[in-house]
């Protein structure tokens, strides 16, 4: 059997980030994830590229440099998934001071490099066309960036297949060992139950929140950090104000709590920052983070969020490395990465990390196991652009072209397609509109589930309708019934070896 160079634990945005660097520097990797790809922590984010404005306060310097340099080079890597983002900052007189907000927005506008995104700059509301109560009259605004979190994991999960890496989804890595000088690892297909050994000359444990359960219930091996689950929830509302840009808002607690441009027609209000216990698979909003996450909204805005308006909402745990904080909001949100060798192999473990630090923290990955694989390839990821993002003109430009092309496309359509899969829409988008084949609801149409089985490796509703898409918040039970059956009926006849494509 194959032996690997690299066998990495987790198919969120650390563990495919790791994985693609790897395999591109001529290092022959396996990916397993236990769920579809981003069903964790990294499809529960707030979904920004950003540098962590509050993270200052705490003194983050490295972790906030780091993670506002990485923004251009990001939005450069995946243009189609990724935008600028202004957000304004309502200022509250009892409060952070005026100066401390001033000296916050100077050192994030100089802390990273920045050519394309505005710096900060004073606003002033005004009563007729602010969204905010009538008494807050001024503010700050600056940049940041937006991400689709879960289809970021999922592009490089596509580069990193179509550069030779091997990737098994709902396979859970059971048992790691060494025998005979290499990794030993037992991997259960989660549907068939089918139970697969692999080997490789290095282990990378990226499991998110089960990083440390993974060392000491699958390895017997005691962690050498504890980890620290944080929930955090977001709500969907139907939008609470017309504009493109994002608001950042001061709770009396000192939290922050933003509140988002969502698909035209929604606004994201998060996020909560809890201790949690449970299971994180289990993880899901409670009453009061709805409550909370509506009182700030309503210490803020003059039209006012209920806890009914809420058509959507998520959770997820930060994976955070422990540093003894008393405080959820205090702990750090920086990454370590903890190299252990066992019998001489090496043994990554990944704790804590964020979206924006995804790319910088696979580098420093590589540069650990560097000296047991000194023929590997240099650094490539800052320039290659993600699957799609070559766009050959800006977002808008290539809408348009979309719409000359394909002239049964509306504008809605059109750019959902674009904002999703960029130049890769032409795999699956036809001359003919009847070559799309049966229309699922919401202009999802066979063609593009097709493509998201063939080349996303999407396999459940969930996968197509809240990871791949947003399409959840706009099919229909039927329809989403309706997609089921046909996904059904593709694993079907792959099990009988009837190809679909
Ligand atoms: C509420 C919230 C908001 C956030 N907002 C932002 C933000 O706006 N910007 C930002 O940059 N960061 C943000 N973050 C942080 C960011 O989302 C996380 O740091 C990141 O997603 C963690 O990715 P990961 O790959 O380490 O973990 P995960 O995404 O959780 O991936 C770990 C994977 O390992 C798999 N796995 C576990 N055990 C096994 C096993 N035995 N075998 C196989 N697979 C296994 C799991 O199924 C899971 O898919 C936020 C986090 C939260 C919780």
């Amino acid at each position: 059997m194959k032996t690997f160079d690299c066998i990495v634990i987790g198919g969120g945005i650390n563990g495919v980030g790791i994985a693609n660097d790897a395999q591109g520097r001529g290092l022959d990797t396996l990916l397993l994830e236990k769920q579809d790809l981003a069903q964790a922590t990294s499809s529960a984010s707030s979904k920004l590229i950003h540098g962590g404005l509050r993270y200052l306060e705490h003194y983050e310097f490295r972790l906030v440099r780091e993670a506002l340099s990485e923004r251009e080079i990001l939005l450069k890597k995946a243009p189609h998934i990724i935008k600028p983002l202004r957000f304004q900052l309502p200022h509250m007189p009892h409060l952070r001071p005026v100066w401390m907000i001033r000296a916050g927005l100077f050192l994030y506008d100089q802390l990273g490099k920045r050519k394309l995104l505005p710096g900060s700059r004073h606003v002033e509301f005004k009563a007729e066309s602010s969204p905010l109560k009538p008494e807050i009259l001024r503010g700050f605004e600056y940049s940041d960036c937006w991400v689709d979190d879960s289809r970021l994991v999922a592009l490089n999960a596509i580069q990193f297949t179509e550069n030779g890496g091997v990737l098994k989804t709902r396979h859970e890595c059971t048992a790691a060992k060494v025998e005979r000088g290499l990794w030993t690892i037992t991997a259960r297909d989660t549907e068939s139950g089918l139970i697969t050994t692999y080997h490789a000359r290095s282990l990378i444990n990226a499991a998110g929140p089960w990083v440390k359960s993974f060392l000491t219930q699958n390895m017997q091996r005691t962690s050498p950090y504890g980890v620290r689950l944080i929930k955090g929830s977001h709500v969907v509302v139907p939008k609470l104000y017309e504009g493109d840009n994002a608001f950042i808002l001061q709770n009396d607690d000192s939290r922050i709590v933003f509140v988002i441009p969502y698909l035209n027609e929604f606004s994201i209000v998060g996020t909560t920052d809890v201790e949690y216990q449970g299971d994180p698979s289990q993880v899901a909003i409670s009453t009061e983070e709805t409550h909370y996450l509506c009182d700030v909204v309503n210490k803020h805005f003059a039209r006012e969020m209920t806890p009914q308006e809420v058509i959507w909402s998520w959770s997820g745990v930060r994976p955070l490395c422990d540093d003894e904080s008393d405080d959820p909001k205090a702990i750090t949100r920086d990454y370590t990465l903890e190299l252990e060798k066992v019998e001489g192999l090496p043994l990554l473990s990944v704790f804590g990390g964020k979206l924006t630090t995804y790319r910088r923290l696979a580098e420093s990955a590589m540069k650990q196991i560097r000296p047991f694989f000194p023929l590997m390839g240099e650094e490539w990821t800052s320039e290659a652009v993600l699957p799609g993002g070559d766009l050959g003109h800006s977002p808008k430009s290539f809408i348009q072209g979309l719409l000359q092309k394909y002239d049964y496309l509306d504008s809605k359509q059109a750019k959902r397609i674009a904002t999703a899969y960029g130049s890769r829409c032409h795999l699956f988008l036809t001359e003919n509109a009847k070559d799309q084949g049966q229309h699922f609801g919401a202009g999802l149409y066979q063609a593009e589930v097709d493509y998201l089985i063939k080349h996303e490796f999407a396999k459940e509703v969930e996968d197509v309708l809240w990871r791949r898409s947003k399409l959840g918040l706009f099919l229909k039970p039927l329809e989403v019934l309706e997609l089921a059956t046909y996904l059904e009926s593709h694993k079907k006849n792959k099990v009988k070896g009837v190809s679909c494509d």
